[in-house]
Formats: C-alpha cells, structure tokens, sequence
C-alpha cells in the first residue's frame, strides 16, 4: 500500500511514522515483497526489484481467516465469507458467520471493516439476538458495527487513535490501551480473565 494506517488521519499517521523513526525504523511503502530467500528480501519498487540485507527476518504480513471455511464448502476469499447484512452466509440462511473469518462491508469506505477484537464481540451479539429471532419465526436484524474508537500500540508506553471520535496519542492514549483490553477481557472472561490476563503495567 502506499500509506499505512488508513483508519487513522493523516496528523495520527505522522505522529506514529515519527515515532518510528526516532527508534530506527524504516518503513518502505509501494513496496511488495516478491520472495524471501537466505538472508535477504527481495522487494519491488517502482516496477523494480530490489533486496534488502538482513540477518534475522520477520514474517508478519497479513491477517487472513481460515482454510477450514473454504474446506467446509462456504463461498470464501481468503478464508473470509462475505457475509449477508443480517451476518448469515450467502448460501445458508440458518448459519452465522461471525469474527476474523467473516467480511462485512464499510458502507461508507465500500471496503470490508477492519478485522478487530471490538467488531467480532458486537458480531457475537448481533448473531445470537438473530438466532433467538429465528427460533421466535421472527425477521433477522441487520448489523451495524458501532465504532467505539481504535488505539493502536507503539511499544509498550506509547500508543495513538481514537476514543470514540476523539484523538489521542502518548502516554495517556498507552494507558486507554491498555484498559480498553481489560474491559474486553471483563466482558468476555469475567473478574478471573482479567486477573489472570490483566494489564497492570502502567508505570513503565
Ligand atoms: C497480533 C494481533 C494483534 C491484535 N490486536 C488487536 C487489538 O489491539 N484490538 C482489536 O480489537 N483486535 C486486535 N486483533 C484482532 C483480534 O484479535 C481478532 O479480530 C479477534 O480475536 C477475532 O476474534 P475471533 O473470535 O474471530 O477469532 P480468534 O480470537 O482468533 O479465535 C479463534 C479461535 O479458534 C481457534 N481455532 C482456529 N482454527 C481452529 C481449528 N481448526 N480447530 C479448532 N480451533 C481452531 C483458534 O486457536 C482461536 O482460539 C489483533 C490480532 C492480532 C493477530
């Protein structure tokens, strides 16, 4: 791509890449990887490959969904369904497709919603009020995904995003962090989860 971090504005995009760089790291956009070989990445750029050096590599490109969707017989892309409005798939409407492994349309950005913790719990929900409706002989409800905001990390003291529609960055965004996941923890696994998965490391 040739910018990273499209959910996020250009002033929170440019907070993060500065950050970055202070630490020595270098970010190549409009450069796809074309093959790895023994200590080396070879790239393009511009039409033109080029390689980079490197002793230790590490692979972290993509979040796909699952092979067994497509082993399963679901109409997939990438272990993705793209799901109906109501979270049923295309071809079964007695089946839910919720999470990582289930594409639902922005339909402002016309591009699928980014894969998130945040969106696959609000996912579960919708698909069981649905299943109970269906068990009544009732008509299913559309989804629609409530944005409550998005923090990325950067490093363990820093991080940048949105709290609801506001912008924050730093140490205070690190902090938002790391309670916005032991809210989800809560929600998810109760008191013991967060005990046992907590983030309490908010000092250094
Ligand atoms: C590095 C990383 C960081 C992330 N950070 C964030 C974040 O900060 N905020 C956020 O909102 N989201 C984040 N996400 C995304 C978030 O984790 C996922 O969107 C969310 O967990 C999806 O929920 P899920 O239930 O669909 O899948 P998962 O949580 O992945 O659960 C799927 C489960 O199924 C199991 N499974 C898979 N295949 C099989 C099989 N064949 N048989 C049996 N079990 C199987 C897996 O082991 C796993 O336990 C992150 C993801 C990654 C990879």
């Amino acid at each position: 791509m040739a910018n990273i971090l499209p959910q996020f504005d250009d002033q929170l995009t440019q907070y993060c890449l500065d950050y970055l760089d202070k630490w020595d790291v270098h970010l190549l956009t409009s450069s796809p990887i074309k093959a790895i070989k023994p200590e080396r990445v070879v790239y393009s750029n511009n039409d033109t490959n080029k390689e980079l050096e490197a002793g230790t590599i590490i692979w972290t490109t993509g979040v796909s969904g699952s092979h067994v969707i497509g082993e399963s017989g679901f109409s997939e892309k990438r272990g993705r369904v793209m799901v109906n409005d109501d979270l049923t798939d295309p071809d079964h409407n007695n089946i839910y497709i919720i999470g990582d492994v289930a594409a639902v349309m922005d339909k402002e950005s016309e591009r699928p919603y980014p894969t998130t913790g945040q969106i696959s719990l609000q996912m579960g929900e919708h698909a069981a009020k649905n299943i109970m409706q269906q068990a009544k002989g009732e008509a299913t409800k559309n989804f629609t995904f409530k944005n409550l905001g998005s923090v990325a990390s950067i490093g363990n003291t820093h991080a940048f995003g949105y709290v609801g529609s506001t912008g924050v960055k730093g140490y205070p965004a690190s902090f938002m962090k790391k309670m916005i996941m032991n809210r989800s923890l809560l929600k998810t696994g109760g008191l013991k989860e967060v005990m046992a998965k907590g983030r309490f490391d908010l000092y250094h």
